[in-house]
């Protein structure tokens, strides 16, 4: 512009820079919304392909899930709604900012969704002696169905909830000696036998990696261990396809 001093601008020499100057700003724009949709959508495939290394519920499941427990809307679909300031309802660009928008939404609903599912291992240092499915009963030696894992840890150890919930059950019970059960809302629910002690009561709101209680060898049990079990809507699951599916999770925070 420095070749342009001394002398006065036309009025259409000025229309013309004003022009030119908002051709740059839509393509810059245009490059930031793309930008953003493009790493939304990648964010959101990464969470979907975690919820489905679970094996038991699929993303679009659990988004509806989330979808009645929590309000609907937010900051940003307030903001899209008021489309005309993009330059009308039906422009290519309002659509994409809209598109967005939902992707977005649903990215924070995903994340608050997984921050709940016991994804996580409950105990730091373990050795497993028993997976979930059929072997053999250790104590009579017939085969059984085992409906969970079992973690071999010293007496005292320190158990944590893999995700944040509610303690839906703290007390004896039969085989499982003292037991403790975490309820982590959107059908998820985790179970921990034969703990030595126990530091929550029922009806207490557990966060993430809170210690629950402590490893011990109560009710039918041949040493110190957790016996650690996952549940989705009221089926027994196997708790190691989500503490794989945890590992994508934690990895990245690292
Ligand atoms: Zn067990």
């Amino acid at each position: 512009m420095a070749e342009l001093a001394g002398r006065a601008e036309r009025p259409n020499e000025v229309v013309a820079r004003i022009d030119a100057r908002l051709v740059q700003l839509d393509h810059a724009q245009q490059g930031l919304i793309n930008h953003v949709e493009e790493l939304t959508d990648r964010r959101l495939r990464e969470l979907k392909s975690i919820v489905r290394m679970t094996k038991v519920v699929n993303p679009d499941d659990l988004l509806k899930r989330s979808a009645n427990s929590s309000a609907q809307g937010g900051p940003f679909i307030e903001m899209a709604g008021g489309l005309d300031l993009a330059g009308g309802d039906d422009s290519a660009f309002a659509k994409q900012l809209y598109r967005v928008s939902q992707n977005l939404k649903k990215v924070a609903d995903l994340e608050e969704s997984i921050a709940r599912m016991p994804l996580s291992e409950p105990l730091v240092h373990y050795r497993k002696t028993s997976s979930y499915g059929s072997r053999r009963d250790p104590f009579n030696g017939r085969m059984a169905f085992h409906s969970g894992e079992d973690f071999a840890a010293p007496h005292g150890t320190k158990v944590y909830s893999p995700g944040a919930g509610k303690v839906t059950y703290a007390g004896w019970r039969g085989g499982y000696g003292r037991v403790i059960e975490i309820d982590h809302g959107n059908g998820f629910k985790t179970r921990y036998g034969h703990l030595g002690t126990m530091n929550v009561k029922v009806g207490q709101e557990i966060a993430f990696r809170d210690v629950i209680g402590k490893v011990g060898s109560s009710g039918r049990s041949s040493g110190p261990h957790l016996h650690y079990e996952v549940w989705f809507d009221g089926i027994v699951r196997n708790p190691s396809k989500f503490i794989e599916a945890g590992q994508y999770v934690f990895a990245k925070q690292g």
